[in-house]
Order: structure tokens, then sequence, then C-alpha cells
């Protein structure tokens, strides 16, 4: 009993671990862009710095640490968010320092598009850099370059009031972002709907359909209608990934928050493969083609290609953590068949992911969950298994995953720049 409690508890640390090295490579990504704050250009302020820690905050910026676990302060970079202020011919970015109490203790030219010899003219006016120091972050944002009195440095006037401009533009936008309210819950009446087929899943799942078949097949294309093509809830990789990457919408779409929780939640607890067995629009189209196909149409697959197969689905699994973490510009929706219900939106890959799953499920029953599914593939993977449940291939895949992920975070500046210097 004990070791299975440790294997779910391993299987639910894996996706958490996953998630939170995409959500964390994302809010870097936000924050350094193309040209990432070093630890080094840091030293040249805090001394002391060792590590720096990316708020995922409205602030956008990095806590800087030392080495004894004291937060030394705050640093940001005034790019992108100002690229659109033009000196005498280009953007300038420029790193703003602060101490714990958020008071300017330095500011640095980073880079600048603009003419070299004013950029040189105002690195070696040392004068001009410590116009902010000691400054408040408020009194920064709420001050305008010339109604704190800059004046610029001579020579590089333009530059100089651009990159001062800046600096106040940057403070100010943080904080107008911190001032946003959050927006209300927004809970429809197909929210409502949802959750009314979430809660009939569950009793389907926990008490049976007590030998009445055609309340399993009406269940099904209810499913099919609402879920799939009504609603367009179907779980998808590109879900799961774009949640990891910016944060999950449960004040916009409560319902289908609550359908991805009890589609993880359930089977990991309870054994019970609740969105796959009753939730999956594409599952149940699967279930019903099958249903009514005649059995002389079924076809066994030779063993060795049907091994062959299984290994679609934790490929693709592989495949959509690269394209993630890397920014490949693929669309995670071509991967699966889900989008063919939102008929609006489908792609042509999409539609022919979803009519090959179907036709092939007239063959061999349920053939694209049990050999072409990712998202099935993950809900199996969290999913407890009972007392035959033991540490196997599919946990070391997933540690793998794991790696993987953190690899691609690790040297996403320099794949990226080769993949896409090679394009
Ligand atoms: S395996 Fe995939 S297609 Fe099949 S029911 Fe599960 S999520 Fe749906």
């Amino acid at each position: 009993m004990f070791r299975r409690v440790l294997l779910q508890i391993y299987r639910l640390a894996i996706l958490v671990a996953i998630a939170w090295i995409v959500r964390a490579h994302y809010v870097r990504l936000r924050i350094e862009g193309n040209s990432p704050i070093t630890l080094e250009e840091v030293r040249a302020i805090f001394p002391k710095a060792t590590e720096l820690r990316a708020d995922s905050g409205e602030r956008a910026g990095m806590f800087v640490w030392d080495g004894a676990g004291h937060q030394l302060g705050y640093v940001l970079r005034t790019s992108p968010v100002t690229d659109d202020i033009i000196g005498y011919r280009g953007w300038t970015d420029t790193l703003i320092a602060f101490d714990p109490a958020l008071h300017v203790i330095g500011v640095r030219l980073r880079s600048s598009q603009d003419t070299a010899e004013h950029v040189e003219d105002i690195r070696e006016d040392r004068y001009y850099f410590k116009t902010w120091n000691g400054k408040s972050w408020d009194s920064v944002a709420r001050t305008t370059p010339e109604q704190a009195g800059i004046e610029g440095v001579s020579g590089a006037t333009m530059t100089s009031m651009a990159m001062a401009e800046g600096i106040t533009r940057r403070l100010r936008s943080a904080d107008a972002a911190l001032a946003l309210k959050p927006p209300p819950i927004r809970f429809k009446w197909v929210d409502g709907g949802l959750v009314a087929i979430i809660v009939v899943a569950l009793i389907l799942a926990f008490k049976g359909t007590h030998g009445r078949p055609w309340l399993r097949r009406g269940f099904q294309v209810l499913v099919i209608g609402y879920v799939g093509f009504f609603a367009g809830a179907p779980l998808a990789q590109s879900l799961f990934a774009g949640w990891a990457e910016n944060g999950v919408p449960w004040r916009n779409a409560p319902a289908l928050v609550l359908l991805a929780a009890a589609a993880l939640v359930v089977p990991w607890a309870t054994r019970k493969p609740l969105y796959c067995q009753h939730l999956c629009p594409h599952g149940a189209a699967q279930e019903l083609l099958g249903h009514f196909a005649p059995r002389r149409w079924r076809i066994a697959l030779p063993k060795g290609f049907a091994a062959g197969l299984r290994w679609l689905a934790p490929l693709t699994l592989g495949l959509v953590v690269i394209i993630t973490m890397l920014g490949l510009p693929m669309d995670l929706a071509h991967l699966e068949p889900f989008d063919a219900y939102s008929l609006r939106v489908a792609g042509i890959a999409t539609i022919a992911i979803a009519v090959v799953g179907l036709i092939a499920s007239l063959f061999v029953p349920m053939a694209y969950c049990r050999y072409g599914c990712p998202t099935g593939a993950l809900l199996e993977f969290i999913r407890a298994r009972g007392a035959a449940d033991r540490f196997g291939r599919r946990d070391i895949a997933a540690l793998l995953l794991v790696v993987l992920t953190e690899g691609l975070a690790w040297k996403y500046q320099a794949l990226h720049a080769w993949i896409f210097s090679t394009t």
C-alpha cells in the first residue's frame, strides 16, 4: 500500500515538475526576451550576487540573491517594453537596479541601436547614470524626465532622453499592470452544462449503468455533441501546454478547468479513467463506431506492428515538449484530432487525424486511443493501477521527459539561436 502511494506521488510530482519547468521557462522568456540579464552584469552593482530569480509578477524583473540566502535587491530591463521609444535612430535597453525597498541604486546601459558615438558618450558620463540613485520606484514612475530636471548627456541628448523616458515608461507600465483588477469569474450557462455532464460522468464511472447499455450510448452521443461540438472543450496537449506556459484560466473557463482537474485527479486517486471512458468526445465517437461496425470487419494487427505503434503516443509527448520549450512555429493542435470538433478553427491536419482515427476504429477497436493519443497516454500515466502497480518503463520514460524539459530550458538560448539561424 505504502509503495503504491509513493508511486502515485512520484507520478504526480513528474507532471507538476514538467508544468513547473515550462511555466518558469516562459516567465523567464517574458522577462529576458532575447537578451537575458546575466549575473555578471548584475555583479557590477551587487558584487555579492550569486543568483537571479525571475519574478513571475507584473514587475517582470528578477530578484537578486546572495549565497547566504539574503535578497540583495531587484533588477529589471526596459526592453522590450520600451522598444518603441527611439532616441536618434533606435531603441536603448537599460538595466535598472533597486535595493530591497525598491529605491534605485544603479542604472546601466545594456545595449542600444542608436548611433555608437552617442551611446559611448552616455556610457562615459558617470554623473548621468547617478541621476536616479536613491529615488524610489514611485517617484521615478510618477515623474517625467523633464519634471525631474534631467537634461540629458551633452552631444547625445536624444539618446539619453529616450533612455530616461524608457526608464519612466518601464516602471509606469509595471504599475499599470499591477493596478489591473482581476476579472470576475465568468460562469456562463455553457459552463453549467459542462459541470452537469461531469457530474453524470462521475455517477456513471462509480455506479455503472446497471445493465442499461442505452444509457452509455445516449451519454456518449451527448458528450460528442456537447463537450465536442458545442462547448469545444476536449482536453488536448495544446490546452495543457498553453496553461503551463501562461497560467490556468479558472476565471474565464471555470468548467473547463474543472474538467481537466477531474480528468487528472479521479484516475490518479481512484483508478477510474473518468475522462477517457466517459468524457472524451473522440473516445466516445470511436467507441460508437466500433460498436456499430460489423464484427467481421475487425482485424488483428501483427504483434510487432502493434508494438511499434505503441511508441507513437510517448514520442508525440516528447515532440510536444520540444515544440513548447523551443517555441517552434508549429501548432500543437495539429498533432491531435480534438480541434476537429471546433469546426470553424479546425485545420487540415487535425481533421485528417480525426478522420483516419475514426475510420481505423471501424477495424481496430479504439485504434487511436490505443496507439496514437498523447493526451490519453498522459492521463493513463497518472492513473493508479491497483495492487499489481509497479515502477515500470513508462515511469522511467516520464522521468526522461522531465530531464528533456529541463535540458531544453537550460540550453534554450543556444538551441533557439541554432535552429532559427539554420532555417
Ligand atoms: S485516449 Fe485520447 S482520444 Fe481516446 S478517450 Fe482518451 S483522450 Fe480521448
